[in-house]
């Protein structure tokens, strides 16, 4: 057993805290660019971009001094009755940003935001606002009370989130405290055609994370498998959740997922780089339909009960606007597609080669480095192979965090060329000492 009266009084995040101590974990006291520096002054690249949120790096200058700015003015006042100047100019830059039909199609667009403050509570508010517009709109159809999800799928960590999620490892065993789902498996049109021609009547909506499946491990989806879904969805009149959380703001090269598939959701969830990555706060955006459904006399009650404490903080909002506006400043997207070639580049180059690398994938600025005792057999469990080369990362100036043994790369869209060579380089030599050791251990 580990000591468990360590000095520290934390419980962190999906994280066994048994020999955590032991491990001696950074201590991160300040930031800059693409580089945490530790209370000890030792500089790491911030490989996975602060858990995939930090989008124009630590300390920028314009998110710095808009938060400062609307620190003078005030820093938090509810939402709940109220509004705000960033609250309303964010919503109405988000709906200007987000995916939109074009003048042929019959589609309503994205065009009322619901702000929260994480990924989770984003898709929370999309899956109790889906549910309650069929149990009370116009066009109310109240058998319609679950939901069509992706096996792999990761939504967050509340439980609604976790109802609609996929991942085993995390979410099995709370599952006496979850509402069924229909799951079926990621990238098979097929099976969502049948689930739906089959539970139409069912189901209230289908909820994915466009193209990449972050949390399963950085798994890609087929070409045309959003637009397919989207089809299945209006041939049934059944909503689509797209939770943009991870894959949003660039991530994947566009500003959103869903935009290379043209493909315009019911319901958007965002969150993570939604500030640069600075503050919690995540929305949800939504159509007019949705919204209307929820109109009606105070006593009929069609209200949206929900709302956090916290709902669109000020400074939250304020970082928003400034992030939006570094995208446009600096041209951020324009920059990225060279620096996405580069990166995979770099991958084929250094990564791929490696004897213990069973897979690369890449989608933007989203890469997972499947590791393996050999090319098709994966490593025990116990080996924590993931995480040996996380520690080998952190030895060498790199913080990075894998899923199992999925090695995770995902940094700020403002990394720089010669830095990127750094991660990546870093990741190399990581692997390949955490492998070759584990290779020693096994011979002797
Ligand atoms: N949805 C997706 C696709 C995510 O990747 C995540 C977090 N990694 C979440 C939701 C949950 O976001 P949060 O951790 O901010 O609650």
């Amino acid at each position: 057993m580990a000591d468990p009266h360590s000095s520290s009084y934390l419980w962190h995040p999906f994280t066994q805290m048994e020999g955590f101590s032991e491990e001696r974990a950074p201590v991160i006291d300040r930031a800059e660019g693409v580089w945490l520096v530790d209370v000890n002054g030792r500089r790491y690249i911030d490989g996975v971009s602060s858990l995939w949120c930090n989008v124009h790096g630590h300390r920028h200058p314009g998110i710095d001094a808009a938060i400062r700015e609307q620190l003078e003015r005030v820093a938090h006042t509810t939402m709940l009755g109220l509004s705000h100047p960033p609250a309303e100019e964010l919503a109405r830059r988000l709906v200007a940003l987000a995916p939109a039909p074009s003048p042929r199609e019959q589609r309503d667009r994205l065009r009322r935001v619901f702000f929260s403050d994480s990924g989770s509570t984003a898709v929370e508010v999309a899956l109790k606002m889906a549910f309650q517009y069929w149990q009370q709109s116009s066009d109310a159809r109240p058998t319609r009370n679950r939901f069509l999800s992706l096996e792999n799928g990761y939504h967050g960590d509340t439980i609604g989130s976790v109802s609609v999620g996929g991942i085993d490892l995390f979410h099995s065993l709370y599952r006496p405290l979850l509402f069924d789902s229909y799951k079926v498996p990621a990238g098979a049109v097929g099976a969502v055609a049948r689930a739906l021609a089959e539970h139409e009547n069912e189901v209230a909506a289908v909820v994915v994370e466009p193209l990449v499946q972050g949390a399963a491990g950085m798994l890609l989806q087929p070409d045309g498998y959003l637009a397919a879904v989207r089809e299945l969805c209006d041939r049934h009149d059944v909503f689509l959740i797209c939770d943009e959380v991870a894959t949003g703001f660039g991530r994947t090269g566009t500003m959103f997922a869903c935009e290379q598939e043209r493909v315009v959701p019911d319901f958007l969830c965002l969150g993570k780089g939604l500030t640069g990555g600075y503050l919690p706060l995540a929305a949800t955006l939504t159509t007019e339909r949705v919204f209307d459904g929820f109109l009606g006399a105070h006593e009929d009650f069609r209200t949206f009960f929900h709302g956090h404490t916290f709902t669109g903080n000020p400074l939250g909002c304020a970082a928003g606007l400034a992030t939006l506006d570094a995208f446009e400043q600096e041209r951020t997207l324009e920059h990225l597609a060279p620096k996405i070639e580069l990166l995979q580049q770099l991958l084929i180059d250094l990564v791929e080669p490696l004897p213990h690398v069973r897979e690369v994938r890449q989608l933007g600025f989203m890469c997972g480095i499947e590791l393996g005792a050999t090319r098709n057999t994966p490593y025990p469990v116990a080996a924590r192979m993931g995480h040996r080369v996380t520690l080998e990362a952190r030895a060498r100036g790199a913080i990075i965090r894998p899923l199992g043994d999925v090695v995770v790369l995902m940094p700020a869209l403002s990394m720089e060329a010669d830095e990127l060579e750094e991660l990546v380089e870093i990741t190399a030599d990581s692997i390949a000492a955490a492998t070759g050791t584990a290779e020693l251990q096994i011979a002797a």
